[in-house]
């Protein structure tokens, strides 16, 4: 198949963009680099039947030939983003998917559209299933994020309903691994890059919240499981395994066998309290479990961090 990433230069379309060219497919990456990165990119260039469009999908996306599969993974997506990038966040949530939307049914093509756990807010169900409306803040520090994506959805369903599009709403949980940027912000690669200096890991409150975290390949996986189902209500992928983030840093500090502290410092407005995916829909629809235990998978981040970033740092 003939299939456009979008986002392909950043964390998680890089990952999918491997392994749909590993799959044999041909591969029309799209990226701006606002929050992707031009390493990921250039790694990507050198594979074959690979094809790089550097281009906003807010405007219009001007791909020849046929398409079969839309995957859109374009938006910044760490917390620290939400500040710099709000207005951005909120333009590609909402014109840049009805870009691709329109794109899509003019070929034919299936779209995958990346949602998130964000769509639940600070929940008050616990774990969150597919059923629940979430509890966001609309006029938040993290509004342009949580309220673009649940625009996102609307749209896609209003496609499906109005046009008939064939659509995919996966919500992406807390993902991690390799090709994550040093400074993306967010848990792991800031506890991992202050293991690695030997400088305290920053612990936001008391770290008594919870996040549930999932190896990349295991959500790769599921994108590619969920794009070729018959499914067009929203899936959760993520892993149920929950933890605080304390002991998250404590198992950085371990793995990395670093000398460093831990220090508290102030939580950031509408920080989620728990978070963990009911998984059953994509248990029973897609056949999907998550395989890569916690301890494995923040092992193998650390060896790609020690091999890449922190080799030109140290
Ligand atoms: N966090 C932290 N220290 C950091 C970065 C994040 O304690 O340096 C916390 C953050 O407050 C949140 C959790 O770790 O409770 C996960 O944050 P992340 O930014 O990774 O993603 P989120 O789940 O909030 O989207």
């Amino acid at each position: 198949m003939r299939i456009i990433v979008s986002g392909c230069a950043g964390f998680i379309g890089s990952h999918l963009t491997e392994r749909l060219l590993a799959d044999g497919h041909d591969v029309v990456g799209v990226d701006n680099f606002i929050s992707g990165s031009r390493a990921n990119a250039e790694k990507l260039r050198r594979l074959p039947r690979f094809q790089f469009l550097e281009h906003d999908i807010t405007n219009p996306l001007l791909v020849e030939g046929p398409c079969e599969r839309v995957y859109d993974l374009a938006c910044p997506a760490s917390p620290v983003d939400f500040g710099p990038h709000r207005l951005e966040i909120l333009a590609v949530c909402s014109r840049g998917v009805w870009q691709l939307l329109d794109f899509a049914r003019a070929r034919g093509a299936r779209i995958l559209h990346a949602s998130t756990s964000e769509v639940y807010g600070d929940p008050q169900e616990h774990p969150q299933s597919e059923t629940y409306w979430g509890h966001v803040n609309p006029i938040g520090a993290r509004s342009c994020y949580d309220e673009g994506k649940r625009f996102g959805e609307a749209l896609l369903t209003a496609y499906h309903n109005q046009h008939g599009s064939e659509i995919r709403i996966p919500r992406i949980f807390n993902t991690y691994g390799p090709n994550m940027r040093r400074d993306d912000g967010r848990m792991l690669p800031t506890f991992i890059d202050q293991a690695l200096r030997g400088a305290p890991l920053t612990v936001h409150g008391d770290g008594r919240q919870t996040r549930s975290f999932c190896y990349v390949s295991d959500l790769v996986e599921g994108l590619v499981r969920l794009m070729e189902s018959d499914v067009s209500e929203p899936v959760n992928l993520g892993n149920p395994v929950e933890i605080t983030i304390l002991q998250a840093a404590q198992e950085v500090i371990q793995l990395t066998d670093s000398s460093s502290r831990i220090t508290h410092v102030p939580r950031p407005a509408d920080d989620p309290a728990v978070r963990r995916p009911d998984i059953t829909r994509a248990q029973t629809r897609l056949g999907w479990n998550p395989v890569v235990e916690r301890a494995d998978g923040f092992a193998r981040t650390i060896e790609w961090f020690k091999a890449t970033v922190h080799k030109f740092h140290d």
